[in-house]
């Protein structure tokens, strides 16, 4: 319908989530119209992110450089490991400033309708981490859903199955069932933090 660089902006658009083909088509015209430097500085922020930002070797978080901050930041306790399913989880426990521990992010959760197995997840990794570090408290914050819920008690199970002395910890209720950690308020989440419970 379109000639074909627009055609293709369009199918690239709509592969976003939440982005439906009429939204793509009004993005596209939306670009069409942007000035140059506008639109060619969407192209290289696109661009740039993807050279520049990989994942954290310890953490798995987002990283510009093999570490990311919180794994170089001295004053973080490293004997404290909070779980999360993405790096957009990280964000918002930050925001609560009640948490000074370190992280390790999952890269999703356990799904086996999905094909979201054990060894899809960065699990073996925590379990080296905690088998290898000083750990004392892994607390799991994986999202109150049904996969994060299972996510939870499989990583729980293998922590405790070290035979160390970890304690396992689950973010207290209080955070909406099904909602996603990414869009918890920080006044519930610095509470559910405060709260949480062994597993
Ligand atoms: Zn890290």
């Amino acid at each position: 319908m379109y000639a074909a660089p627009v055609d293709r902006l369009i199918t690239e658009l709509s592969k976003l989530p939440g982005i439906g083909q009429r939204t793509a088509q009004r993005l596209a015209f939306h670009v069409l119209r942007a000035s140059e430097q506008d639109a060619l500085g969407l192209a290289d922020a696109i661009r740039e992110v993807k050279e520049r930002i990989g994942l954290c070797e310890v953490c798995f978080n987002l990283s510009e450089g093999p570490r990311c901050q919180i794994c170089q930041d001295e004053r973080r306790d490293r004997s404290v490991i909070c779980v999360v399913e993405e790096p957009a989880d990280v964000i918002p426990i930050e925001r609560t400033h009640e948490y000074r521990g370190v992280y390790h992010v999952l890269g999703g959760a356990l799904s086996p309708i999905d094909g979201v197995d054990p060894e899809d997840l960065k699990i073996t990794e925590l379990i080296g981490r905690v088998r290898d570090g000083e750990v004392n408290e892994v607390v799991i914050a994986t999202n109150p859903t049904t996969s994060g819920e299972a996510t939870a008690f499989y990583i729980a199970d293998a922590v405790q199955g070290l035979g160390q002395d970890v304690s396992v910890t689950r973010l207290a209720s209080g955070l909406p069932m099904g909602a996603d950690l990414e869009y918890a308020d920080e006044v519930t989440l610095g509470k559910a933090l405060t709260g949480r419970r062994a597993l």
